[in-house]
Parts: structure tokens; sequence; C-alpha cells
């Protein structure tokens, strides 16, 4: 185990004396071919454990939601091996899956609609962007650091493009992994190095329905804003 990740400030919990090297989005995401380089940071063992749960849980589902041929290959090679040995797992699904339709422009096709834990993905994608500051900016988010995690649908994603990253192009990170199984942008403020903001598609963007048996899904990349909890205010001196 290399120093850079031993013995460090956990990324993920900003607090706890890290003792591995956490690959930040899951190898299990990508694959086999396209697991070289993938990005690492510093993780403690009871922040490695947690997170290892939830990428066991997103690693079987978000592949259902792509549009991307790695994720594609993901579902037909390697998530029905993650299922058989999640008997819970794989009713949840069968039971939840329904012909939905879906929009996508002017067009509308059928497609497949299964439940997703999405409390258990946003705490996912919170950790992921706490190793992605680390990565990117070497910084440890504090351990009171907020991280707010948002669905971006196509307007929303295009906000992001126009409104935060266009007009600091020079400072945003760019980074595309795998072939594009995951791509993300990046960009921390000049002024506090704890407020950052990022937008990650996953699988050329996942689709997450707006509501359960809606007639419109949403196409979705995630943003993530963190930013210093605020300070109390202070109390009036003297009496
Ligand atoms: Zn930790």
């Amino acid at each position: 185990m290399s120093k850079k990740y031993k013995g460090k400030t956990c990324a993920y919990c900003g607090d706890a004396v890290s003792d591995t090297a956490d690959h930040v989005f899951a190898r299990e995401f990508f694959l086999e071919s396209d697991r070289d380089q993938l990005p690492k940071a510093p993780a403690c063992e009871s922040c490695n454990r947690r997170k290892a749960d939830l990428e066991h849980y997103a690693t079987a589902l978000l592949p259902f939601g792509d549009r991307h041929a790695a994720a594609a290959s993901n579902l037909t090679t390697m998530v029905p091996k993650r299922l058989q040995k999640n008997a819970p797992l794989r009713r949840e699904i069968a039971e939840g899956m329904r012909q939905v339709m879906t929009r996508e422009g002017a067009s509308r096709s059928p497609s497949l609609v299964i439940p997703v834990d999405t409390a258990r993905i946003a705490d996912l994608f919170r950790l992921i962007a706490r190793g992605l500051v680390w990565c990117e900016f070497k910084t440890v988010l504090a351990s009171d650091t907020v991280v707010e995690l948002t669905w971006l649908n196509a307007a929303l994603a295009r906000h992001f493009e126009d409104e935060i990253f266009a007009p600091h192009g020079d400072y945003v990170v760019t980074r595309r992994l795998g072939n594009d199984t995951v791509v993300y942008q990046g960009l921390q403020t000049s002024d506090c190095d704890q407020a950052s903001v990022w937008r990650i598609a996953m699988y050329g963007g996942l689709w997450f329905a707006a509501e359960a048996g809606g007639p419109d899904a949403i196409a979705s990349t995630i943003g993530v804003f963190t930013r210093p909890r605020l300070a109390p205010r202070a109390e009036p001196s003297g009496t």
C-alpha cells in the first residue's frame, strides 16, 4: 500500500485516520477491460465498509438505468451474478418492474423501470463527491461540510453547464473514465476550499423515473454541491 493513502485523514468522513486506498468509483461499475487508472482516495475502515455496502447495491442496479454500451454489457455479464447472491434485491426488482413510457425529445418509447432506493444512491454519490474533492483538489472536506445532491434533468444539466461551468472554464476539471462509463466535471471555489460543485454522469446519464408509475422519466446526471456549514451567528457580547 502506497504511503499516499495510508495514515492520512479519511477523505470520506474527514475525521478518522485512513488505512486503505478506496476506488472513488467502485471498479465493479466498469468493464474489466476499462479499470485502469481509476481515481482512489484514502479511506478509514469504517467508511470503506459503509461505501462498499452502498456500492454493492448500486453496481447491481445502476446498469439497468443506462444508455451506454458498457452498462449493457455489464448488465448481461456481471449483474446477474450480483443478483444471484442477493435474493431480497432480486425480489424487490422483480416486483417493481413495469413498463412505462419514457420521453426523449419528441419520441416516446417503452422502457423498463425498476425501483431504485434513491436515498442509498444519494448516500453513495455524496461519498463519491468527497472522494473527488480529495483526488482533484487535494482537499479533505471537514466532517461537518455540507454535501448536497441534486438529480439533474436535461434543463438543470444545461443550467449547470451554462451558468456554473462555462464561465469558469479554465478552472473546471473534466474527466472521462473507462471509455466514458463515468464522466464528471468539478470546480472548487477560489475563496473557500470546502466549496465545490460537481456534475457526474454514469453510463451516459441514468434514467430515473420522476415518480413511480408516472408517465415521464427524467434523463439524469447527478449534481453535487459541497459547502462549509454556516457558522452560528455570534451572540452579541456584553450584558
Ligand atoms: Zn472515514
